[in-house]
């Protein structure tokens, strides 16, 4: 075990990511921002493509998806949350993009012909995305549509400005209110095309359910949801 001394190690993270963002062990070549060991503690879901998985049930009577699917379990205490935290917190921008791109992997491995016209992901909130510098779940739709060679925009959904009630209100209530805080830009999309909608972590889908909705009003589309990780509700 070669685990570095934490503050130098922030320090060699900000020169270049030489350390595995789980375990913080020395990287060696071939292995990206996580080593091979950690990447195979990964509790993968396998749900792809599977009706009635529990990512897609979530949908379920709430809104028209044709698929919905999740890479890896989130627990309190194990891997995805980890991997999670240094996303958001660590500026794992580089990690974020090759869990991305892993996870388009699965989805071409479960179905080779998988091809989505467009990745869409969920738009963060401005003020998040001042604090956090890059969007993770636009980080993550980077490294799908680079496996996927699918278009990523983040110009057709958008987060609506004025929805600073949200702030004041306890989770729950944010349950609730969340539906019409998306909206539509641009929305000259080919016809019938098919949108991967992505996401960081699902938890009631709530967020992804009020995406879906704005982005029904394209007309003639096809939808599918893919988020990184999947918690329990
Ligand atoms: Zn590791």
């Amino acid at each position: 075990m070669r685990n570095l001394f934490s503050p130098l190690k922030d320090f060699v993270d900000l020169l270049y990511p030489s350390v595995c963002h789980n375990c913080g062990n020395w990287l060696v070549v071939g292995e990206k921002s996580i080593c091979l060991h950690c990447i195979n503690e990964i509790p993968l879901t396998g749900f792809h493509f599977q009706q009635g998985n529990p990512t897609a049930k979530l949908f379920w009577a709430r809104v028209p998806v044709s698929y919905a699917t999740s890479y890896m379990f989130f627990h309190e205490t194990g891997i995805a949350r980890k991997l999670l935290h240094q996303i958001k917190y660590k500026g794992g921008q580089d990690l974020a993009i090759d869990l991305g791109e892993m996870f388009a992997q699965e989805l071409l491995q479960a179905d080779p012909t998988f091809k989505p016209d467009l990745i869409l992901p969920v738009p963060l909130h401005p003020r998040k995305l001042r604090q956090r510098g890059f969007n993770q779940s636009e980080a993550i739709a980077t490294g799908m549509s680079k496996v996927l060679q699918t278009e990523l925009n983040t110009d057709i959904l958008v987060r609506q400005s004025n929805n600073k009630s949200q702030t004041k209100k306890g989770r729950f209530d944010r349950w609730s209110n969340v539906d019409g805080i998306f909206g539509l830009k641009n929305t000259n999309i080919p016809k019938s095309a098919h949108i991967l909608l992505v996401d960081d972590v699902i938890t009631t889908g709530a967020t992804l359910e009020a995406c879906v909705n704005a982005l029904l009003k394209l007309g003639d589309i096809k939808m599918g949801i893919a988020g990184l990780a999947m918690a329990k509700s």
